[in-house]
């Protein structure tokens, strides 16, 4: 399906591996010029040469933290417009809910709630003025059912989803759509460290704790990048015009939910 995108210009958060990286190739291949960003230099360079040799696209890397101020400055500065824009940062670490103090939560809500906003407070007005945009924000699972051991992340990702459901109605009649894709496990960097950490806690082998988790997904797999990927260069097709303030829940099956 021609996904009628082909020459736009598109900002892709934390893009040097996994899910980023996924929505970033997907949008490469659909014809999208990127600017990606993730905070290791040498990662987020060789990622973009990658992209663009097998996509012919352009693609800029930045090396900053998309959850400063000053990182966010450097990125907007690369970029100038953008008629697309993937929101994204790691993810908070696990722990009790004793466990947090007020510094780690105003650290999580800036990581995975603030500095969404911020994006899209920058780049959503020009998409309005020049009638066209698609903004995918990735979030989680625990929006819609809770990871008790992912507090910060539970806390700081329903944050965002309110705001969300609020200015997608605000701005879809200027031909913008915001829409936030909720990842369930994903083979990644990061589904393999929580692997680590419930093999460490529950003393038994990585390939074991990975194998458990696996049995609770319908699919009896966890999700590769290059699918979530592809729904999220779907959701900034032309065809998603009609797709606003919605919460796409990408995992396998996994949670028991009708709706
Ligand atoms: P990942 O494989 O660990 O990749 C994270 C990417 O983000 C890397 O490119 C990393 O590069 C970059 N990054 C991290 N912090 C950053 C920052 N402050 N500024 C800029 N770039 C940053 O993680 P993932 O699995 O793709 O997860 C992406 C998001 O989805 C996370 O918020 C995660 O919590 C959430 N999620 C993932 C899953 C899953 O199963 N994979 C499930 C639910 C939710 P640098 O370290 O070099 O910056």
């Amino acid at each position: 399906m021609d996904l009628g995108i082909r020459g736009k210009r598109g900002l892709v958060c934390a893009a040097s591996k996994g899910l980023g990286r996924g929505c970033a190739e997907a949008l490469a291949e659909a014809g999208v010029d990127l600017v990606i960003n993730s905070r290791t230099e040498a990662e987020i360079a060789a990622t973009a040469g990658d992209i663009a040799g097998r996509y012919g696209v352009k693609v800029t890397p930045v090396a900053a933290d998309i959850t400063t101020d000053e990182g966010r400055a450097r990125v907007l500065a690369a970029l100038g417009e953008a008629d697309i824009l993937v929101t994204n940062a790691g993810g908070p670490p696990p722990g009790m809910w004793t466990d947090w103090n007020r510094e780690d939560f105003i650290k999580a809500i800036d990581a995975n709630m603030l500095s969404a906003v911020a994006l899209m407070q920058a780049l959503v007005p020009g998409m309005m003025a020049r009638g066209w945009g698609r903004v995918v924000n990735i979030t989680s699972q625990s929006v819609r059912s809770p990871i008790a051991v992912l507090g910060l992340s539970n806390t700081a990702r329903a944050g965002l989803t309110g705001f969300v459901a609020g200015m997608s109605r605000q701005v879809a009649g200027h031909g913008v759509c915001v829409n936030n894709i909720l990842p369930g496990i994903h083979a990644t960097a990061r589904a393999d460290s929580l692997d680590k950490g419930v093999s460490d806690k529950e003393g038994i082998s990585v390939d074991q704790a990975r194998e458990n988790r696996q049995a609770t997904i319908p699919t009896g797999t966890y999700g590769r990048p290059e699918d979530f990927g592809a729904t999220c260069a779907f959701l900034c097709s032309q065809q998603a015009r009609f797709i606003v303030g919605q919460n796409i829940l990408l995992d396998g099956g996994a949670l028991n939910v009708t709706i």
